[in-house]
């Protein structure tokens, strides 16, 4: 076997801890999902967090040099003191100086990052935007998260709090936000606005095979209204258009700002894509002018999905917009390459570029 450095990656979730050994050519050595219950507390998670990135350590500590931890987690942090300043899904983390905690209990080197901008780097580095250098990517899980890398490297504003894509307005009389907003993307894109917005149809009495599942069903949840839309019920496809016209206008508005050359979609509620794709593309091509004057005027799949450029015209560039590749582990992936890309290991193809 090959010796390589590793470093380790942690995805802190709303609800479920990962961590994983990834080597630097992005091999997932080990991956650990914890049944650390996060409703638990600070506390407890640190613990439980700690003693993972231990184990690990000691496991691969023969493979070669640890790098350091990146950790990804759901909120807005200051990058400058690896503070978590606010996270909707993490009560009791707020102002709380985790990159601090950790160093201190472990005495190495972490880097903090918000979970979406790490997904963004994971596919970035192994996924679907491994090509581009600039890419958009939205996260569709229990909230909306978002990320912006440009030439390679995460955007991060000023204090490292850019890339809030989830909390982009749709309708300004929309339904209230844990950001303190309304109509955000968040509250029709992501599974709880599925589940919400199911519950709704429901209680108006629009839609009886939604009410007979959510009976039958003790795990209700946005999966089995893609189940139900799939099958054909009509409601249940009316909520992933609404999923698809939201995603929409944020994309239009996006590619009208950016001009990036790919928008990658991810997270759980991405499976669904054939559920709310086709309105989400035709509100991008009505309402964005730019999408208009760069669309592709085919897009093949190539290996794994992966989108593959057939311009008709030479020299032409499009705009992508397409699936995340990674699934589940983007945000692993990503928070893993944190410290690596912190101490300066360069991509292979960087190194050819060099030679
Ligand atoms: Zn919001």
């Amino acid at each position: 076997m090959e010796m390589g450095n590793f470093a380790i990656g942690v995805d802190l979730g709303g609800t479920n801890l990962r961590i994983a050994a990834v080597d630097t050519s992005g091999k997932v050595l080990e991956k650990i999902t914890t049944g650390t219950q996060v409703n638990r507390g600070r506390d407890h998670v640190i613990l439980e967090m700690c003693s993972a990135i231990r184990d690990l350590t000691m496991k691969f500590r023969g493979l070669g040099h640890m790098e350091g931890i990146g950790i990804g987690v759901p909120g807005i942090i200051e990058m400058q003191t690896g503070m978590l300043r606010e996270s909707p899904n993490l009560p009791g983390w707020q102002d709380y100086p985790v990159r601090e905690e950790i160093e201190r209990r472990l005495n190495t080197k972490v880097v903090l990052e918000n979970d979406a901008n790490s997904a963004a780097l994971g596919e970035k580095w192994l996924g679907a935007a491994s090509n581009v250098d600039d890419v958009c990517m939205i996260t569709l899980g229990t909230g909306v998260g978002g990320g912006v890398v440009l030439q390679g490297k995460i955007w991060h504003g000023m204090t490292g709090m850019a890339g809030e894509l989830g909390h982009i307005n749709v309708d300004p009389q929309g339904p209230p936000c844990g950001c303190g907003s309304r109509g955000c993307v968040e509250q029709y894109a992501s599974a709880t606005a599925v589940k919400r917005m199911a519950i709704e149809a429901i209680a108006m009495g629009a839609a009886p095979e939604l009410s007979r599942a959510m009976n039958e069903e003790p795990e209700f949840s946005s999966k089995v209204v893609y189940q139900m839309a799939v099958q054909g019920d009509q409601p249940a496809r009316k909520i992933f258009e609404n999923v698809g016209r939201a995603l929409g206008c944020v994309l239009a508005d996006l590619v009208n700002i950016f001009n990036l050359p790919m928008y990658v979609i991810g997270g759980g509620v991405s499976s669904a894509w054939d559920a709310f794709a086709p309105t989400m593309m035709e509100i991008v091509r009505n309402n964005s002018f730019v999408y208009r004057a760069t669309a592709p005027s085919e897009v093949v799949k190539g290996v794994a999905g992966a989108p593959i450029h057939d311009d008709a015209l030479p020299g032409r560039r499009s705009t992508i917009i397409t699936r995340a590749l990674l699934g589940s582990d983007a945000g692993l992936i990503g928070a893993a390459r944190l410290p690596m890309i912190a101490n300066g290991v360069k991509l292979p193809e960087q190194e050819l570029k060099r030679a």
